[in-house]
């Protein structure tokens, strides 16, 4: 006779092993469930009593430890009539490997139900039929695969991409700030310096005499272009002008792979460094993101468009 531990943790039966193997059959007790064979004394889950899992319950009461043995050595010469068949618990993990790829949210459980299914195939193959659930631990493994293959390339589409975005949109910014500054410097110079913009040949040391800008400073620096002393480059056709006579939307500096006092024209424009765009300072202090097919547009000469 038995005890089955119910799920409100209250003692039922005691049972004989027939009803024992109902319970399992109708699903009310699985391995887990805690058994206490009377006159034993021990609770233990079902899974570890031989008599339910690994061979049919013989009606007398041996010994339980003679009887499995006796029943293990005999299973195979046994009559079949004398036999009925073992019962064989769900795979919990099966299940489980099936609930998950189901879902398949985001891929999370999709890996999640892919593991719990291939362990559930091992798990099943080591029972020695103790376990069954093969065709749900084999569709729980498909169904999470599957998942997982539609999941991937989306999570890369919503995951990855805007995570670029945002790198890029940070080295966007970086880059905007330091032109913003050099643009300022430029016109600090000149406000020094009797209204004229520096030299286009040398304006780089000029404006680092005058301590405006800090020589292999991170200021002088794309995020988009390393190894440069200076990304940006002067309009050499401002060269000693007065910025406030010339056009405001004219070019002052723009992105170059000239280096240190690096000067020119529409010419020496990088390739394109934020995308497909370039960042460009203009005269009236202003600093924008201008499409590469445009950057040719600007006015790259100080004089008024007739
Ligand atoms: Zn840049």
């Amino acid at each position: 006779m038995y005890k089955i531990r119910g799920q409100d943790d209250k003692d039922l039966g005691p049972f004989t092993a027939v009803v024992v193997r109902q319970w399992i059959s109708a699903g009310r007790a699985d391995a887990d469930t805690l058994l206490l064979k009377v006159g034993e004394g021990e609770w233990k889950p079902l899974s570890q009593f031989p008599e339910f899992t690994k061979a049919p319950v013989s009606r007398d009461s041996g010994p339980p430890s003679q009887e499995s043995a006796s029943l293990r050595r005999n299973s195979d010469s046994r009559p079949a009539s004398d036999s009925t068949p073992p019962v064989a618990f769900l795979s919990r993990l099966a299940v489980t490997s099936v609930g998950l790829g189901a879902v398949g949210l985001l891929g999370v459980t999709a890996v999640a139900g892919l593991v719990a299914g291939v362990l559930a195939l091992k798990a099943i193959a080591r029972s020695g039929g103790r376990l069954k659930g093969t065709g749900l631990a084999v569709t729980g493994t498909v169904l999470s695969a599957s998942m997982l293959l539609v999941f991937v390339p989306a999570m890369s589409g919503l995951i990855i991409v805007p995570l670029m975005q945002k790198r890029q949109a940070a080295a966007d910014e970086a880059c905007l700030e330091n032109m913003r500054k050099l643009n300022q410097a430029l016109h600090i110079y000149a406000g020094n310096h009797g209204h004229q913009l520096p030299d286009a040949g040398n304006w780089l040391d000029l404006l680092a005499q005058d301590r405006l800008v800090v020589r292999d400073g991170a200021g002088l620096q794309c995020p988009s272009r390393s190894g440069l002393s200076c990304a940006y480059a002067f309009n050499e056709a401002l060269s000693g002008l007065d910025p406030a006579q010339v056009p405001g939307d004219t070019v002052l500096i723009f992105e170059s792979n000239l280096g240190w006092n690096g000067h020119g024209s529409v010419e020496d424009l990088a390739d394109s460094r934020h995308g497909m765009q370039l960042l460009i300072g203009f005269a009236d202090g202003s600093v924008e993101r201008v499409p590469a097919y445009q950057l040719p547009q600007l006015r790259w000469l100080p004089v008024p468009t007739p």
